[in-house]
This record gives C-alpha cells, structure tokens and sequence, in this order.
C-alpha cells in the first residue's frame, strides 16, 4: 500500500461504483487528490491494482455505498445502475449518487424518479474525454439535475476535470453527450469518407489531413457554422450566396464520383436524401443550412404535433417569403 496524497479530513470520502477503463480513471483520479476512495464493481479483481495504492474494495454495494456521503456511479448504461443499486437497499438513503454513465434523457429522468423515492440527491452526468484525460483540469464533464448537489460536491467534480451544469433538467448532460458524439462521429465519418475518396487516386491520407483540416476548421467550423449560429437560431437561411439546389447539385457530383471511384456511396447519398427532403419542404432556394430544418422532425408523421414545431413550421414559411 502506498501513501495517499494530499489526504487531509477536509477530504470528502467517495465510492466509485463500476471499475471500467473510466470508472479506474475516475476512482483513480480522486484518490490522488487525496479523497479517501472505496469501490466495487461486479469482477472484483479490476480492483487489484487499486487496492495496492491503498483504495479500499467493499464486497457489496451496501458496504460501499455507506462508506462515504457521495457514491459515484460509472457502469455501462441506466439499466445496470439499476440493477446494481437495488440491492442497496436502504444503505443509499440520505447519500449523493452522481451518475456518469451514458444513456438517454428519458433514462436519465427516470433515476430521477427511483433517486427520489428513495431520499438519494442524485446529480446526472456525462464525461466527454477519454480516460486518460480524466483529472486534467480542462477535461469537460457535463453535469445536470440538482444544483445544489453540484455545488456542495464542486471540489470533488473539479478533481475529475472541469465540471460544467447545464441547467436543472436532469436529462441536458446525456442530451448534450448525444449530441456532441453525433457531432463527433459525422464529423471523422466526413473525414474518413473523404480521405478514402482522394484514397481512391492514391493520395495518402496523411498528406490530405492538413490540407482538408487547414480547410474545414477555420473557413467551414469558424467561419460558417459559428457565425451562422444566431441565424440557425432564427431559422433565417439566405439564399443569396447559394442555394439548397446549388448544394444539391454538389452533393450528387459527390455521390456520383463516389460511383465512378469504387468508394462507398452510402454517407453521400444520405446527404442527397436530405437535401432533396429540404427541397420537398419548400428550402431549396435558401442556403445549405435550411437541411437543419428537416433534421428536426423525425421522418414519421406520427410524432404528436408540439407547440414548438407549429412555431419551426411557420417560421419556415415565412423564410419563403423572405
Ligand atoms: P463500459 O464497458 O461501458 O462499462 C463497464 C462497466 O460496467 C464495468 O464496471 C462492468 O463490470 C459494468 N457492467 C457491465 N454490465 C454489467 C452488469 N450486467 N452488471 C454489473 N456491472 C456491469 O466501460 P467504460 O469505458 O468504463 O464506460 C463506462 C461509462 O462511461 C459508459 O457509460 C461510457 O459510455 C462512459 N464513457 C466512457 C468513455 C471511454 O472512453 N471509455 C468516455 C466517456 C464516457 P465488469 O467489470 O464486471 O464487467
């Protein structure tokens, strides 16, 4: 066993609930800043290592829970939470559990309900690094639900990096999570499609990374999507500079080279579908964006009409008139 660092009583003890590649990172983390750690996960031994820097490992989750006022919880979705924290019990009443894992607003609204009844304050999270960043200072973690649980509980958040509350809707930090890893995938998925098509003519990727990053980030990130933010805000897509048809048309010399190259079409093709869609509904002669309009509604009719998609949908007439 080897001594702790920085422990003093000021120290608030923590549980790590789910030995994962992040939950090691996480419980790792806070017993470094010197929070005196206990954990358990279903395969004990991934706690071997843990305990010989002097973690303490509880045979139950009860026993774990009731060592220390803030349980962390970090498995692999809602549902394990769910079925790990049952046998509990009554050991979980009057303790904080943060929630780390990921899953869905619904999901997360629903420990809520369970948290509630069982006198837990519970506060939901989202970790958007991978483990070895855990404990950097500028590392996000997204918090939502209960401000009063994060900010007596801040210097523990803060341990793991920098922790930011999204509002009082328990479900923002998993909707957030959704989508920046959408943002994240469609974004590689680009990447990884586009070097595969410039592949196709032998050009290696490493040599088209810095041209098409040098590209994308500060003429395409910077310069559109972020100044054209308070306009996506508005629904207010001109035309003026370029069209959905023109951008139609693009994205067809795209599939079409696709085709003629041997690379995958799919990814484009997806594209071609929802430009065409933008069309359909009345966009085509406003600029590229307008396809935000279609990615707001789900495909089917069957979605309840809501107040706020009347409101998109007169707001999208009168983008027409203007
Ligand atoms: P994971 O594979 O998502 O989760 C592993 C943990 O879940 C282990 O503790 C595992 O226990 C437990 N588990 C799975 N099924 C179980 C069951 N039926 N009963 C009891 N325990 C069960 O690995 P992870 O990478 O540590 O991720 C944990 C959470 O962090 C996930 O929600 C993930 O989305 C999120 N996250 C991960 C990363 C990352 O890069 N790894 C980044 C951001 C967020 P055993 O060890 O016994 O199998």
């Amino acid at each position: 066993m080897t001594n702790q660092p920085s422990a003093t009583p000021r120290h608030t003890p923590v549980t790590v609930i789910g030995l994962g590649p992040m939950g090691l990172a996480l419980a790792e983390t806070l017993w470094k800043h010197g929070h005196p750690t206990t954990v358990w996960n279903r395969s004990p031994e991934r706690a071997d290592n843990l305990v010989t820097k002097g973690v303490h490992r509880a045979d139950t989750v009860a026993e774990a829970v009731s060592a220390s006022p803030v349980t962390v919880v970090c498995l692999k979705d809602y549902e394990t939470l769910h079925a790990v924290l049952a046998p509990a019990g009554d050991a979980l009443r009057g303790r904080v559990v943060v929630n780390l894992g990921s899953g869905t607003p619904h999901e997360a609204h629903t420990v809520v309900g369970w948290a509630a009844e069982r006198g837990v304050a519970y506060l939901d999270g989202a970790i958007m690094v991978p483990p070895p960043l855990v404990g950097h200072p500028g590392s996000v973690f997204l918090y939502s639900g209960s401000q009063d649980v994060f900010d007596e509980h801040r210097a523990i958040l803060a341990s793991l990096g920098d922790p930011r509350h999204l509002g009082s809707d328990p479900g923002l930090a998993v909707l957030y999570n959704a989508a920046l890893l959408d943002l994240m995938y469609a974004t590689t998925n680009g990447f990884l499609h586009a070097a595969a098509l410039v592949g196709s003519a032998g050009v290696p990727a490493v040599d088209f990374a810095g041209l098409a990053l040098d590209w994308f980030l500060p003429s395409v990130v910077s310069a559109t999507l972020a100044a054209q933010a308070p306009r996506l805000d508005r629904g207010d897509y001109p035309g003026d500079m370029g069209t959905m048809e023109m951008n139609l048309n693009a994205i067809e010399h795209i599939t079409r080279t696709c085709e003629e190259q041997g690379i995958h079409p799919g990814q484009p093709r997806l594209m071609k579908e929802m430009a065409e869609q933008a069309i359909t509904e009345g966009y085509g002669a406003m600029n590229y964006l307008a396809v935000s309009e279609v990615f707001k509604k789900a495909p089917s009719a069957s979605r309840p009409s809501s107040r706020q998609e009347s409101q998109g949908f007169q707001e999208s007439q009168g983008f027409q008139e203007g």
